[in-house]
């Protein structure tokens, strides 16, 4: 496992959302509740692809990690995935998000949704912090995480309109969906004066924004 990932998984996930990933997929699977309970059917009157776009964190006891400027990842995952939604709206696709405010959606509730609805993508949006103990001046990378071979094709897709930025595996609960190509990105870092400032700058989370949604359309042209 790369140093990267065991970097990012240290910083900002909290126990439910990092596994054993040395588990063997199939057993991660069962913890799907969802997908054993609910098998998905594609509604047969939708015409338009669905993606589902998931701010990570939310609510008053789920701020994920602090920006460098004192602000919360929640706002900041909030903010990039409604610019998210605007741009694949824009474009001919149907976008729902798991959250529309800082309310607080429970983790595995998040993809369930997707899974329920037989979305044609999931997309989670985070923003990253170092370990702890690292000095939070000196990390700042991009990165995209996918965890079965669904989900890497569109983790690389958005990458690609990212670069420079990792495609990345990681068993994270909203990337490991067996059905829902899933991935999990970590736009910038907010710990670091930089990448907090881009993070709440409109004009910067636009062209973030723009590119992710590109890297979805790209991988939905190429797959669906
Ligand atoms: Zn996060």
């Amino acid at each position: 496992m790369s140093g990267l990932i065991v970097l990012a998984m240290m910083s900002l996930f909290g126990p439910d959302e990092i596994e054993n990933t040395n588990a063997v997929p199939e057993r991660v699977y069962t913890k799907l509740a969802y997908a054993a309970d609910t098998p998905a059917t594609r509604p047969a009157d939708r015409v338009s692809p669905l993606v589902f776009i998931d701010p990570g964190h939310g609510g008053k006891k789920n701020h994920g990690c602090r920006g460098y400027d004192g602000r919360f990842e929640s706002e900041a995952n909030l903010l990039l995935a409604l610019a998210v939604r605007d741009e694949l709206v824009k474009a001919g696709v149907e976008a729902m998000m798991t959250r529309e405010d800082d309310s607080d959606v429970p983790l595995y509730e998040r993809p369930r949704r997707a899974h329920e609805l037989k979305a044609d993508a999931f997309v989670s949006i985070h923003h990253n912090a170092p370990a702890a103990g690292k000095d939070p001046l000196a990390v700042r990378y991009r990165a995209v995480y996918s965890w079965n071979d669904l989900g890497q094709r569109l983790a690389e897709a958005i990458a690609a309109r990212l670069a420079p930025c990792d495609s990345l595996h990681a068993n994270f609960a909203v990337t490991r969906s067996p059905e829902i190509p899933s991935v999990l990105v970590e736009a910038d870092f907010l710990t670091h004066p930089d990448g907090c400032r881009e993070a709440f700058d409109p004009a910067c989370r636009a062209q973030i924004a723009r590119a992710i949604a590109q890297g979805i359309l790209d991988w939905l042209a190429a797959n669906r």
